[in-house]
């Protein structure tokens, strides 16, 4: 956990833009790259607890053209400031795509920051702007971002304003889903999460060199589940093994649910879940991306609470 010196203001927008500086890049295998961001600026960034499912948006330049970050010339925001950007005009404009904040940890000058970006395949692999940059990216590029205002953020702001969607309340199992773009998620949750938290981690990744270390206290299994390069159609291992898990166990009273993965598979991960008695209010159920649509990762499609 990070905090500045700082005093918390709450008058004060709780996200903000910060400007960074590529650290480094460096590959995890073939499926992702872990770019690093450091800077000044990064000390003010930062939430008081762990970063848990923290997703920051990358606001990227349209190749060829100055960007214009939104906001104040420094960096805070009003709300409604993403509203405010999208009636900006292209080019100036750019694009914003979310990630999560796999770590944060003190590094040479301050403050770094790795993010896990998914080199997806398949035939629009080179066609969002958030592939490109990762493909492309070499350190010492600026990198703006929007991410929580650590003299903003305070214990009483709620999580998901400061970019947290984690939150289990009492629940003592958990479940949680994902395919390889959740993977810097639940990684991170899994590291955070107490020794007393019972339940299943399932991650599907493209072949098994997308399988990344991670580890947990919690009683928490962590299960890999691969596609074997292709052979297997996306999603379908993640909703077999929870359809699997739920035919063996059903969902216990008080079972927190955590799904992130292609909206798709999302949905069809809550109606099993839901179709056997969980409690879609009181989980998280979010499209990280959504098959040939653009832009579906600016900030996630939530599957409604009902
Ligand atoms: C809260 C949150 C946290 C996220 N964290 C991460 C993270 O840590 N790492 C990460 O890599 N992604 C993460 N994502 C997902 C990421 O934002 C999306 O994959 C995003 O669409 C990528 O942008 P793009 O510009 O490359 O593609 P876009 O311009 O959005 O889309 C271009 C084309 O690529 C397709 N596409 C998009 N993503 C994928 C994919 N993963 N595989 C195959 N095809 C794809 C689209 O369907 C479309 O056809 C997160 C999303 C959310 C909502």
């Amino acid at each position: 956990m990070l905090r500045t010196a700082a005093s918390p203001s709450v008058s004060r927008h709780p996200v903000r833009v910060f400007e960074a500086v590529v650290a480094e890049v460096r590959d995890l295998g073939p499926h992702f790259r872990r770019i690093t961001l450091a800077g000044p600026s990064l000390r003010g960034f930062g939430v008081p607890g762990p970063t848990l499912d923290l997703r920051v948006k990358l606001i990227l330049p349209a190749p060829g053209h100055p960007l214009t970050p939104p906001g104040a010339p420094d960096g805070t925001l009003q709300p409604g400031w993403y509203q405010a950007w999208l009636r900006q005009e292209q080019p100036g404009r750019g694009f914003i795509r979310s990630y999560t904040v796999r770590a944060i940890r003190q590094g040479p000058g301050g403050p770094h920051i790795d993010i896990d970006v998914v080199l997806h395949d398949g035939p629009a692999a080179h066609a969002g702007p958030g592939s490109a940059w990762a493909r492309n990216v070499v350190p010492g590029q600026t990198a703006w971002f929007v991410g929580p205002d650590a003299a903003a953020v305070t214990a009483a702001t709620p999580l998901p304003e400061a970019g947290i969607n984690w939150n289990p309340g009492s629940a003592r199992h958990v479940l949680l889903a994902g395919d390889e773009t959740a993977v810097p998620a639940i990684g991170s949750i899994l590291e955070a999460l107490p020794e007393h938290l019972t339940g299943n981690a399932y991650l599907e990744v493209p072949d098994a060199r997308g399988v990344l270390p991670i580890t947990t206290r919690s009683d928490v299994g962590i299960t890999w589940l691969d596609r074997g390069g292709g052979a297997v159609p996306r999603g379908r291992r993640l909703e077999q093994a929870v359809g699997d898990a739920v035919a063996r166990n059903g969902v216990g009273p008080g079972t927190y649910a955590w799904v992130g993965a292609e909206t798709g598979t999302v949905g069809a991960l809550r109606r099993c879940l839901v179709g056997a008695g969980l409690d879609p209010r009181t989980s998280e159920f979010r499209g990280y991306w959504s098959r040939g649509k653009a832009g579906s990762g600016a900030n996630g499609i939530p599957l409604a609470a009902t």
